[in-house]
């Protein structure tokens, strides 16, 4: 029986993380649940799955909890803020983490679920992509085990050989080519994209997931930002991977070996596949899917990126390239930049503009303590917040 601490249970990985949980009672309990602010959903999670502990991100919110369930679960433990959260993540009695909080707030409890050796599921692309090089390090270093929820990474890992952390030279893998689907605005008229509104940013095609990863899904500053998750995981370098427009989100990922195979990870777009494939790991269960029926898919078609309309991927990339706290920054600028544009404060196409600006004015130094990563993060935020305030309208 694995004990599992979900991290952003209340989020769309969290919830499918539970739903495959649930068909697997006699394999997986939960250990630990947590939340931002969303106190009905975190306590009815809690009374349907009594975890041991819960975890809300302030201490009023975990009051309001406490009282909620002071008669319907008492005797569930509930704490507060990231020390809660490091706690719960790093706990000598959790096996598995599924990190699924989304952006910078999931940095700490992530790390220190590496550091403490779980089995860490990675969702939270952000925090490898603030962290790249110490994440890997805390993971290596203390016998972790990383395995990413990301469909790409996931599709990644399953068609890489099981050596894959010696280098890609190694097992002679040529390039990785990651799918994406173009998101909402694939055809939009350039000249509109200015005036498109969060509500239709957020209304993704094939994946139903968070806000903010629909509108990076928008942008392709979430390919952008898978491009580094994959650098990090996989040892490779920008140049090595090709992102592919595949409208269909069918081919999750694939991977070109020099013999000139090239191998894909196939299935319908719902994440309970890589969930349950990174619980289970290295067997197999069920989880929940529908079986893909290829003669419903009936074609697959492949595109180049559209540089001038996601400038954000080429921005990401070039971050990778430059190494340091770049990365920090554009993932800050980018949280910062579609939160603003989620409350109206300014159009999406501003987006890719906060990030430029940003990288271009703030100094890339070594990213190698997590004091200078938080503080170039924190030093971001306040530099796209005064940007925007110039912007804004
Ligand atoms: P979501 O917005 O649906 O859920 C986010 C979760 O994080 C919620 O439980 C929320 O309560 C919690 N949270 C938010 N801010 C917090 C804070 N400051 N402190 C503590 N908890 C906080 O997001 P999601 O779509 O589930 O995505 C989660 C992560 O998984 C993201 O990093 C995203 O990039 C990644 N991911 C998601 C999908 C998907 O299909 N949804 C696919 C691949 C990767
Ligand atoms: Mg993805």
């Amino acid at each position: 029986m694995k004990s599992v601490t979900i991290l952003g249970s209340t989020g769309s990985i969290g919830i499918s993380t539970l739903n495959v949980i649930e068909q697997h009672t006699d394999k997986y309990k939960v250990f630990a649940l947590t939340a931002n602010t969303n106190i009905e959903q975190l306590s009815e999670q809690c009374v349907r799955y009594k975890p041991r502990y819960a975890v809300m991100a302030d201490e009023d919110s975990a009051s309001k909890l406490r009282l909620s369930l002071s008669n319907l679960a008492p005797d569930i433990e509930i704490f507060s803020g990231v020390e809660g959260l490091t706690n719960v993540a790093s706990h000598i009695d959790t096996d598995y983490v599924m990190a699924a909080i989304v952006g910078a707030a999931g940095l700490l409890p992530t790390l220190a679920a590496a550091h403490a050796g779980k089995r860490v599921l990675l969702a939270n692309k952000e925090s490898l992509v603030m962290s790249g090089k110490l994440f890997m390090d805390a993971v290596h270093q203390n016998g972790a085990e990383l395995l990413p929820i990301d469909s790409e990474h996931n599709a990644l890992f399953q068609c890489m050989p099981s050596d894959f952390h010696n280098g890609l030279d190694q097992i002679g893998v040529t390039r990785i080519l990651i799918t994406a689907s173009g998101g909402p605005f694939r055809e939009t008229a350039l000249h509109e994209l200015e005036q498109v509104t969060p509500k239709q940013a957020c209304d993704h095609p094939n994946w139903d997931m968070g806000k903010k990863i629909s509108v990076d899904s928008a942008t392709m500053m979430n390919k952008g930002l898978e491009v580094i998750e994959a650098c990090w995981l996989y040892k490779a370098i920008p140049d090595q991977i090709q992102v592919v427009i595949h409208p269909q989100s069918v081919i999750h990922s694939l991977v070109e070996y020099e013999d000139g195979s090239v191998l894909a990870q196939l299935g319908n777009p719902d994440m309970r596949t890589p969930i349950a494939h990174a619980l289970a790991w290295p067997e197999r269960i069920t989880s929940g899917v529908k079986p893909l029926n290829l003669f419903d898919v009936a074609r697959l078609d492949f595109e180049n990126v559209d540089v001038e309309r996601f400038p954000c991927l080429g921005l990401a990339a070039e971050a990778m390239s430059v190494g340091g706290t770049s990365t920090t920054i554009l993932n800050a600028a980018n949280e910062v930049a579609v939160s603003e544009f989620l409350e109206g404060r300014i159009k999406f196409t501003d987006i890719a503009d906060v990030v430029e600006q940003s990288l271009s004015n703030i100094d890339s130094v070594n990213a190698d303590t997590i004091d200078v990563i938080l503080e170039s993060d924190h030093q971001t935020r306040e530099y796209s917040r005064k940007i925007i305030g110039e912007l804004a309208v």
